[in-house]
């Protein structure tokens, strides 16, 4: 039987043919979803069921056989109420409805629930595509709606859905992707059914909004500094260069304009040796007071608000490092807290972060956005701690700038200015052996400490260890970093 073409293949087709083959014949070789992709799924998951509160009357239907799932959707169409799960088939085109309500007319209402804040051209080619199959199939579909999260609700410790989630309706949007769906339908058709994978070059999309499941595979070949990784790359010139044969930046012509970071990247490949502007570098390090706090947070969310007097995905600090030195030649002090507990950490760690951040000095972070917005948060979560909250954020200092400016570039980068390139770059002291290694998995880790109960005591002080250890990299790594460049600079001064 010839395979058939469903919502999710629609929308890989939509951005690639080579990914849409790929899905239908050769699924083993694209790679796992990461920890943080398959959090992301079950969560999408979680909210789809949670939705579904939103019609009390509603029906599940079982998805655990395809057959029967049919079936049975074609049953409990009489039945007048809210469906759940439902799927329907037209020759070789196949959905399955988050939610189709019946309306007085006998026509059917859409819905599609969505784990996003707001809706996504992707979300409107998956709906309208099931719109497309259900009418195929027989149905008469009146209205399309997505459903998706409003992050305007605070959760109050009593959950409620229809605050947690906003109903948009898409007909229009909807009515104007429909006409452009047979003419797609019909050409994914005939890539699913060649037996010769499409010899698709690397686009645009491949990074998109999000990257691709299939970029490692499909730039696999690329040497190391290969053209896809020019930094801030919006004019898309790497996709250009690869299209003209040219895969290593060094191997870039002078007569090919890049703009002036892409030109320090190629001359510092070339050259092998690092770019530095001393200038605004010592500028940077001249304005920095002591005592010299570096800080550091990790934080968890979720599209349920997982503690009172916050909203859907607000990023909610549940630990910090904060290395400090009191004067430039004293030795390194840390602080650190970590919650413990499925408890809101926020009144526990606004009370040890007072105390252990002092009054005066610079404090250092790398992406001040982040910090300065938790902080912020705090405040107006907690405004009996507003005034000190307010003073701290006067005190920071972003030493990521620089490297976005590109004052200090290394090739080891390889084109990246995030702290998990520049520290290793810079100063060798990597990330690379520790188990938990990237900002984004840490709040799965936590919430498996505390908020799965099928964690252990044993794993859980694991994983407690391992944040720790993460975390106090992160603000131990500014002062390295400090450290690398005063020594560069005073080297040639010296
Ligand atoms: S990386 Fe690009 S070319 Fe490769 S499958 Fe993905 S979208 Fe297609």
């Amino acid at each position: 039987m010839k395979s058939l073409l469903t919502k999710s293949r629609y929308i890989c087709g939509l951005r690639c043919p080579k990914l849409l083959w790929t899905y239908c014949h050769a699924p083993k070789t694209i790679p796992e979803p990461t920890q943080l992709t398959q959090f992301y799924l079950t969560q999408g998951t979680d909210i789809g069921i949670l939705a579904q509160q939103l019609f009390p009357k509603g029906r599940a239907i079982r998805i655990d056989n395809f057959s029967a799932n049919l079936r049975d959707s074609q049953t409990f169409m009489s039945l007048g109420i809210p469906l759940f799960e439902a799927s329907f088939l037209s020759d070789r085109i196949y959905a399955r409805a988050d939610i189709l309500e019946p309306t007085e007319e006998g026509a059917w209402n859409l819905y599609e629930v969505k784990s996003s804040t707001a809706v996504k051209e992707e979300h409107l080619n998956d709906i309208s595509f099931q719109k497309y199959v259900f009418e195929k199939a027989g149905l008469n579909i009146k209205s399309c709606s997505l459903i998706v999260i409003n992050n305007h609700y605070v959760f109050d410790g009593t959950l409620d859905i229809r605050q947690l989630f906003k109903i948009e309706n898409v007909d229009e949007k909807v009515e104007a992707l429909l006409p452009e769906i047979p003419r797609q339908v019909s050409s994914m058709l005939d890539i699913m059914d060649r037996n010769i994978c499409p010899q698709t070059k690397i686009h645009p999309l491949c990074k998109g909004n999000r990257y691709c499941e299939m970029l490692e595979v499909c730039t696999g070949n690329l040497p190391k500094n290969n053209v896809t990784s020019l930094v801030f790359d919006s004019e898309n010139n790497g996709i250009a260069l690869l299209n003209k044969g040219i895969t290593a930046i060094k191997d870039i012509p002078d007569s090919f304009e890049l703009p002036a970071k892409q030109q320090i990247q190629r001359d510092c490949i070339i050259t092998n040796k690092a770019f530095i502007d001393k200038e605004n570098i010592k500028s940077f390090l001249d304005g920095l007071t002591y005592p010299l706090y570096a800080l550091d947070f990790e934080t968890v969310q979720g599209a349920v608000p997982l503690y009172s007097n916050s909203r859907p995905y607000q990023s909610v600090p549940f630990q910090y490092s904060l290395h400090v030195k009191y004067h430039e030649n004293d030795e390194l002090h840390h602080y650190e807290f970590l919650h413990d507990g499925p408890t809101d950490p926020r009144p526990a760690l606004l009370k040890q972060l007072k105390s252990d951040i002092g009054t005066e000095g610079t404090i250092l972070v790398y992406y001040d956005e982040f910090e300065k917005g938790r902080l912020k948060e705090a405040a107006t979560d907690f405004p009996e701690n507003k005034e000190w909250i307010e003073a701290v954020i006067s005190r920071i200092k972003d030493l990521f700038l620089p490297f976005k400016a590109f004052h200090y570039y290394h090739p080891d980068q390889c084109g990246s200015v995030s702290l998990k390139k520049v520290l290793p770059a810079l100063t060798g002291v990597s990330y690379q052996d520790m188990e938990i290694n990237k900002g984004e998995v840490a709040p799965a880790a936590f919430m498996k400490c505390y908020f799965d109960d099928l964690t252990t005591e044993t794993e859980r002080s694991h994983i407690r260890t391992e944040l720790l250890k993460y975390c106090s990299l992160d603000t131990e790594g500014l002062f390295l970093i400090i450290q690398e460049l005063r020594r560069l600079i005073e080297k040639d001064e010296g």
